[in-house]
C-alpha cells in the first residue's frame, strides 16, 4: 500500500518527517506492508518554478498510491495561499475528496464532525471588478449540486450508525441563506427516514456554535457545509486544547482514496524552532490507519501518542517543554515496549494467537 508524503511548508516539514518513523514501525510489526514516497509539493516549489500541483499528479495519485498524508500549506512569502489553493482544492476536487472528517476528541467521548470538502462557498465560483488597481465589486457565490448533499448525507449518515451513534445534528443557517440551506434541510430529513437509529436535530450554525461552547456533550454526530464545518472544526481544536491536536480526513466514498492531514496550518511563527506539536499529524495518521481497516495498530498508535502528550516530552502549546522530536521520540519509546508482543501478526491486522507467537 502506498503513501504519498507531502510536508508541504513551515511546521509542516517538521511534524511530518518526525511522524513517519512511527508509522513505518507501525507497518512492519502489523505487516501492513505500507510505504511512501516523499513529494515537495509546496511553496518552495512553487517560488521556484511556479508550479502547485504538478501536471499529471492526480492521475498518478490515483493509479498508483491509496492515499496522502500532508502537512501544511502556507507561506508569508505568498500572501494569497495561490500555492496552497492549487495544491489542496486541486487534490480535494482533483480525487473527489468531498467528506472531510474531523473529530473533536474531548474528555466525554469523541464528537464525529462531517463537513463537506468540495461545494458551498469554496467552490470558486465568482469574481471581482476593481477600478484604479482597487477592488470595486467582489462576488463568492455558495453552490451545492442536490448529487453532492445526497452522497456526502448518506455516506456520513452510514457512518454514524457503523461507530454507534445516536444522534446528529445538521448545522445550516436557512433562515438566512435560504436556497442552499433549504436543499440539506430537505436532503437531510429524507436520508434520515432510512436511519431510524438515528435521531436527527438541526441548528442554525450561530446558535449552535454559542451551544457547543457551552457545554460540548450532548452532541455525537455533526453534519455541516463546507465553511461552516471549516469554523467548527477550529472551534473544535480550542475545545480540544489548541490547534496542535486536531486531525482530520478527507475521503471519496466510492474509490475510498483519501487525503490525511492535521487541521492546524503551517504556523510560520513557530516553524524552524523544532517545538511544533506534532500530535495531530501523529493521529492523522492514525486516522489513515483505521481508514484502511488497521485499527488494532491504529489505537495502539494513538495510546502512545496521548501517553507522549501527558509526559515530560509533552511541546509548549500543551504547557512542556519538549520538542518535535522529543515528543515522537517518547511515542517510539512506548511503541518499542508495547511492539515485540505485536511483531507476528497477520496481514489484517488481527493479533496473533498466544500459541502463534
Ligand atoms: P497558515 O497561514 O498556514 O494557516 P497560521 O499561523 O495562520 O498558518 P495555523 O498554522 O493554523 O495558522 O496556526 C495558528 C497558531 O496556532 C500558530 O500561530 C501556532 O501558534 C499555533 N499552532 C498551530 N499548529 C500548531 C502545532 N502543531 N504546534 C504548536 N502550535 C501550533
Amino acid at each position: 500500500m502506498r503513501i504519498a508524503v507531502v510536508p508541504g511548508d513551515g511546521i509542516g516539514k517538521e511534524v511530518v518527517p518526525a511522524t513517519l518513523p512511527a508509522l513505518t514501525a507501525l507497518s512492519e510489526a502489523f505487516g501492513l506492508g505500507i510505504d511512501y514516497d516523499v513529494f515537495d509539493w509546496g511553496a518552495d516549489q512553487w517560488l521556484a518554478t511556479g508550479v502547485g500541483l504538478p501536471p499529471g499528479a492526480i492521475d498518478r495519485l490515483a493509479r498508483d498510491y491509496r492515499a496522502v498524508f500532508l502537512g501544511a500549506l502556507g507561506d508569508p512569502r505568498i500572501p494569497d495561499m495561490a500555492h496552497g489553493r492549487d495544491i489542496l482544492l486541486g487534490l480535494r476536487r482533483g480525487l473527489d475528496l468531498y467528506v472531510n472528517y474531523r473529530p473533536i476528541v474531548l474528555e466525554h467521548g469523541v464528537i464525529d464532525l462531517y463537513r463537506e470538502n468540495t461545494q458551498g462557498l469554496y467552490a470558486g465560483v465568482g469574481g471581482s471588478i476593481s477600478r484604479h488597481g482597487a477592488v470595486t465589486v467582489a462576488i463568492d457565490e455558495c453552490v451545492y449540486t442536490r448529487e453532492i448533499v445526497e452522497h456526502f448525507v448518506r455516506h456520513c449518515l452510514g457512518r454514524l450508525r457503523e461507530q454507534g451513534r445516536r444522534k446528529v445534528t445538521l448545522v445550516h443557517k436557512s433562515n438566512a441563506v435560504p436556497n442552499t440551506g433549504r436543499l440539506w434541510q430537505d436532503v437531510f430529513r429524507r436520508e434520515l427516514a432510512a436511519f431510524p437509529e438515528l435521531t436527527g436535530s438541526e441548528e442554525y450554525v450561530d446558535s449552535f456554535c454559542y451551544n457547543l461552547v457551552r457545554d460540548p456533550t450532548p452532541y455525537e454526530g455533526i453534519l455541516a457545509s463546507n465553511l461552516f464545518g471549516d469554523i467548527i472544526s477550529d472551534i473544535g481544536a480550542a475545545l480540544m486544547g489548541g490547534l496542535g491536536l486536531a486531525s482530520s480526513a478527507s475521503i471519496c466514498p466510492e474509490t475510498n482514496f483519501a487525503l490525511f492531514e492535521p487541521v492546524h496550518g503551517s504556523a510560520p511563527d513557530i516553524a524552524g524552532k523544532g517545538t511544533a506539536n506534532p500530535y495531530a499529524a501523529a493521529m492523522s495518521l492514525a486516522l489513515m490507519l483505521d481508514h484502511f481497516g488497521h485499527g488494532a495498530a491504529a489505537g495502539l498508535l494513538r495510546a502512545c501518542v496521548t501517553g507522549a502528550a501527558g509526559s515530560e516530552a509533552a511541546t509548549p502549546d500543551l504547557g512542556g517543554k519538549g520538542t518535535t522530536q522529543q515528543f515522537m521520540d517518547q511515542v517510539m519509546a512506548q511503541l518499542e515496549r508495547e511492539l515485540p508482543n505485536r511483531r507476528r501478526v497477520d496481514v489484517d491486522g488481527r493479533p496473533a494467537a498466544a500459541g502463534e507467537l
